[in-house]
């Protein structure tokens, strides 16, 4: 009868022990969060109701590697770094550009991408280049590198929470110039020859992922397969494979 009695103890615990592992550990193990703002082609971006791009792909590779299903979360970009140091997504892969401020909060990869602010105007605009800013209204998405070059270079900016709002503002006439990444720029230009690029770039820049600083585990991960991808050229046929259907990209 003890033993009855202790057997049916020793289920009871092992059921128990079942549920709370199952319970703890299941999302952390079997899913790989990224944060990510997805108005930014080709980077990030919605295909009908996927969110697909160039970050999509990398962060695969990452969850790829590490056996774990990838979960897209879309958010507004200055809540994509506080997502992940609050434990709410495992990385932010958003065309995340280092900057010396931000790694004072967060952990970078290494860079996959070269970057820069460009200024997009309405073709015959009278802004033909950067000295041309003063003075005028410009839009930029809210908390970017775009957002700190004009407040600091220029002026106070136009605060938009996406640039295909900020852009949509520029096609009003509600702005005169958008400052904004140049890859979703050229993306936005393709689209719709109202919108030109000026060629003198403000900034040189480097994309990489975020990943929090109490994660180091997962900062070696990510690095291997980066590094993996841009050694094999599967970076670059990444990237390839979203500069065809600029016309998808820019919906
Ligand atoms: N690269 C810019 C930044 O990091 C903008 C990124 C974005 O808008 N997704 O601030």
């Amino acid at each position: 009868m003890k033993h009855v009695f202790h057997a049916a103890l020793l289920a009871i615990a092992i059921c128990a022990s079942l549920v709370g592992c199952a319970k703890k550990d299941d999302s952390k193990t079997t899913q790989l969060v990224m944060a990510t703002e997805a108005t930014f082609p080709p980077y990030e971006f919605r295909e009908g109701d996927k969110i697909v791009g160039i970050d999509v792909d990398i962060a695969g590779a990452i969850a790829k590697e590490l056996g774990r299903e990838l979960v897209v979360e879309d958010t507004k970009f200055d809540s994509v770094i506080p997502a992940v140091q609050a434990g709410k997504a495992d990385l932010a892969a958003s065309g995340i550009t280092i900057t010396e401020d931000r790694k004072k909060t967060i952990n970078f990869t290494i860079p996959y991408v070269e970057a820069a602010q460009v200024i997009l105007v309405p073709a015959g605009s009278e802004v033909k280049s950067t000295a041309d800013l003063k003075g005028k209204r410009i839009g930029v998405q809210s908390g970017t590198t775009g957002d700190t070059y004009v407040a600091e270079n220029v002026g106070e900016p136009d605060r938009f929470d996406n640039p295909a709002v900020a852009v949509a503002a520029l096609k009003s006439g509600k702005v005169d110039v958008v400052v904004c990444d140049k890859d979703p720029a050229r993306v936005f230009a393709t689209k719709d020859a109202a919108l030109q690029i000026l060629d003198e770039p403000l900034t040189k820049e480097e994309y990489a992922i975020a990943i929090s600083k109490a994660n180091p585990e997962l900062l070696a991960a990510a690095n291997v397969v980066i590094q993996r991808l841009k050694d094999s050229g599967e970076l670059a046929r990444i990237v390839a494979s979203y500069e065809k259907p600029a016309d998808a990209a820019a919906e």
